[in-house]
C-alpha cells in the first residue's frame, strides 16, 4: 500500500511540474535543476557561473536547503534575485515548492533560472520540478562510483559536472572509470571536468550553457533531457 501512496504523490507532483513548465515556457527562460551530494560545490559553481556569464545573461536562482539561508545569501551578494526554499529537513525539492518560490521571484525575462536542489543523490531525481534540463554534479573527493551507485540521477542528466578538479591528484578518482560507468547509463551527456574554486575548465561549461540558452530562446523542441 505504501508503494501506491508514493506513486500517487509523485503523480500529483508531475501535474504541478507540468504547470510550472507551462508557466516558465512563457518567458523562454532556461530552467536548470542542479543536483549533487551535499558539499560537491553546487553553490560555488553557481557563483562562478554568475560571475562568468555576467549581465549578458540575466539569471535568477531558487535555493533549496534543509534549514539555513547561507547559500541564498551567497547568491544575493552577487546581485542575482534568489528565493530560498527551506525544506525543514525534507531531502528534496518538489514541484509545489518551486511553484511557490516562482511567485516571489522575478524570473520572467531572465535567460536562466537555476534551481539548486537539496544536496542528495537519491530522491531529487524522482521529483520533476518543471525544469528544462538536469545537471548532475559529483566532486572528485566523493569517488568515481557515483553514476554506478545512483543511476537515476545520472541517467536523466543532460550534462554531468565533475568538480574539484584541483584536488584530483590527492584522490583515487578516475575520470575514465566515471566516464565508463556513465556511458552505460547515459551515452550522450557532456562531461565537464572543472574546478569551480579555481575556474579551471569552466569555459566549456559556460559555453554549453550559452548554447542551451540560445536553443531555448529559439524555441528548440529539446534543449535538454526533460524527464
Ligand atoms: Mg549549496
Ligand atoms: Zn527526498
Amino acid at each position: 500500500m505504501q508503494v501506491k501512496l508514493v506513486s500517487n504523490v509523485l503523480k500529483a507532483n508531475d501535474q504541478i511540474a507540468a504547470d510550472n513548465r507551462r508557466l516558465l515556457a512563457r518567458g523562454r527562460t532556461l530552467v536548470v535543476n542542479l543536483m549533487s551530494s551535499p558539499g560537491s560545490g553546487k553553490t560555488t559553481l553557481l557563483e562562478r557561473t554568475i560571475a562568468e556569464l555576467g549581465e549578458a545573461c540575466p539569471m535568477a536562482v531558487v535555493e533549496g536547503d534543509l534549514f539555513t539561508t547561507r547559500d541564498a545569501d551567497r547568491i544575493e551578494r552577487l546581485g542575482v534575485p534568489v528565493v530560498q526554499i527551506n525544506t525543514e529537513g525534507g531531502c528534496h525539492l518538489d514541484a509545489q515548492m518551486v511553484r511557490a518560490a516562482l511567485q516571489d521571484l522575478p524570473w520572467e525575462g531572465r535567460d536562466i533560472l537555476f534551481i539548486e536542489n537539496v544536496g542528495n543523490l537519491v530522491c531529487p531525481a524522482a521529483w520533476d520540478l518543471g525544469e528544462d534540463l538536469r545537471v548532475a554534479m559529483v566532486s572528485v573527493s566523493e569517488g568515481d562510483d557515483k553514476p554506478a551507485k545512483y543511476p537515476r540521477m545520472f541517467r536523466e542528466a543532460a550534462a554531468v559536472v565533475v568538480n574539484k578538479l584541483d584536488l584530483l591528484s590527492m584522490t583515487d578518482f578516475s575520470l575514465d572509470r566515471l566516464e565508463e560507468d556513465l556511458r552505460l547509463l547515459n551515452p550522450a551527456a557532456p562531461i565537464f571536468c572543472l574546478s569551480a574554486r579555481t575556474g579551471e575548465g569552466l569555459a566549456a561549461w559556460v559555453a554549453w550553457l550559452k548554447g542551451r540558452v540560445a536553443a531555448k530562446r529559439d524555441g528548440a523542441a529539446t534543449v535538454g533531457v526533460a524527464p
